[in-house]
């Protein structure tokens, strides 16, 4: 059963966590149009309703096919509710294979539609100032979608920019200037971080911890070390590029309209259409390589606000200062092509004063359309997996604790030993257990890392080859 969310409308499935709250699925009954909701509990920590207020003010005068869009928002008591566009593809981050990457052309795609979006917001003044993979999410066509305003600001107003002081973002991504405590200028720091999703998208790993003097990778990288990973494993037309991206004084970072200009960002690769490796593929391949998106840049193509201290991708405001992830194919097979329409019933929504109650699980047939890599079926039945998860998640020496009879919670670190938690929810889908992983806090990739280890070591109860669902 599902919750209904206002009349006609149900929370089918929870799509991910965010520093105030989780971001739900809603799905109109009758013409299951689908809405993603970020539900905000204004009561989760002191700066929460101001900060979801700003996040409000700006994401609402944006329109773009680059940006998600937003439709509206209703409060309840203490919980904030965003109505935004539903992205159905995922994250980003599902595309990119740890330490592998992703193919270049796809890479370069993906690197457009950025760009794009990234020019679109400061023309209109605006800086994203929290750029990552997991910020930016994909519709059923694969086209790139930036999401969460939370720390976006206004740059520029009347032809007028104002410098930033804020020390804030993703450590992996923020530009060296952010973290020096002066005043910054905003487009190039979003262009940096551009610069190192590049790097995760053609390595399928980041290139340091931060950006400092303090970190050894950062300082191999002013030195010109490019014989060390990551920077090995890109070619030479993309390392150029990024060069200049990821120059550590603003001043000599180059622009959007240089970058515009750049040989690897005008190089057209040879097109072998949508290629799609059969589920035999070996580890390490891709299974889904190209997406058919338009490639012309003009084509429609969890924070942690406590200063100071912070975990390596979990953004950060500093106050006071100016499988392969890649899952059995089956599931993504039986995902893939399923497009939604734009809601038209979102009056409802907005209007109604009826409150979710707990939201609802997902044995519906719609679970089907999300896609997800970090998730397996499994033979048995949800009482045995989870026993044998609970033996692996012993095994490999992850505190694994049990919420309920269908979750648990998984507390690791990740190699540079800052915390990584995720959950699995075992969820019953005809007579199968789908066993669904979702990253709480943490390195997106170093959970894909920790997913696959898992995924392994339950091989032998892995249902292996395409898993046939009744629609
Ligand atoms: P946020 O709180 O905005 O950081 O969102 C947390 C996570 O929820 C994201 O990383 C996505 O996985 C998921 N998510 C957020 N917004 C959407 C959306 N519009 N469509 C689909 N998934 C979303």
């Amino acid at each position: 059963m599902v919750t209904p969310f206002v009349d006609g409308w149900d929370f089918v499935q929870t799509l991910g966590e965010g520093a105030y709250g989780e971001v739900k699925l809603a799905l109109n009954r009758s013409t299951q149009e689908a809405v993603a909701v970020k539900v905000i509990n204004l009561t989760k920590s002191k700066g929460a309703a101001d900060n979801v207020r700003k996040e409000v003010c700006i994401h609402r005068m944006l329109t773009n096919p680059r940006v998600i869009q937003f439709y509206g928002q209703r409060k309840e008591t203490n919980v904030q509710y965003l109505f935004l566009e539903y992205a159905s593809g995922g994250e980003l981050f599902d595309r990119i294979e740890p330490d592998v990457g992703m193919p270049p052309k796809q890479a370069q795609n993906y690197f457009i539609q950025l760009i794009t979006g990234v020019e679109y917001l400061h023309k209109k003044g605006v800086t994203h100032r929290d750029l990552k993979p997991e910020n930016l999410l994909l519709d059923e066509n694969d086209n790139l979608k930036i999401s969460d305003f939370g720390l976006a600001t206004v740059f520029r107003h009347q032809g007028k920019e104002r410098l930033l002081g804020k020390c804030c973002g993703t450590p992996p991504y923020v530009a060296p200037e952010v973290l020096k405590k002066k005043e910054y200028h905003a487009e190039p720091s979003d262009l940096w971080s551009c610069g190192v999703i590049l790097v995760a998208m053609l390595a399928g790993e980041l290139p340091w911890d931060e950006p400092s003097y303090d970190c050894k990778e950062f300082c191999n990288w002013l030195d010109k070390r490019v014989e060390l990973t990551p920077w090995r494993k890109i070619d030479t037309m993309s390392l150029a590029l990024l060069k200049k991206m990821l120059s550590e004084a603003p001043s000599n970072r180059c622009t959007l309209a240089q970058i515009k200009k750049d040989r690897w960002y005008c190089k057209t690769f040879k097109s072998k259409g949508i290629s799609r490796l059969p589920s035999s593929s070996p580890p390490g391949s891709f299974k889904r390589v190209c997406s058919g998106t338009d490639l012309s840049p003009t084509s429609g193509i969890n924070r942690d606000d406590t200063p100071g201290k912070y975990s390596s991708s979990q953004p950060v405001t500093c106050a006071g200062t100016g499988s392969n992830g890649i899952d059995s194919s089956s599931v993504d097979d039986l995902l893939y092509g399923v497009s939604f329409s734009q809601p038209v019933h979102l009056d409802d929504m907005l209007l109604s004063s009826q409150l979710p109650s707990t939201p609802g699980n997902s044995q519906t047939p719609f679970q089907k359309l999300v896609k997800r890599m970090t998730r397996f079926f499994t033979k048995y039945t949800k009482e045995e997996t989870m026993q044998s998860l609970l033996e692996v998640l012993e095994k490999l020496g992850y505190r694994g604790k049990q919420t309920c009879p269908v979750q648990v919670t998984i507390t690791t670190e990740d190699k540079r030993r800052n915390p990584l938690i995720f959950k699995a929810t075992l969820i019953d889908m005809d007579r199968k257990v789908l066993v669904d992983f979702r990253l709480s806090k943490g390195d997106g990739l170093e959970f894909k890392r920790k997913f696959v280890k898992i995924k392994h070591k339950l091989s032998s109860i892995i249902m292996k080859g395409p898993v046939q669902l009744q629609r």
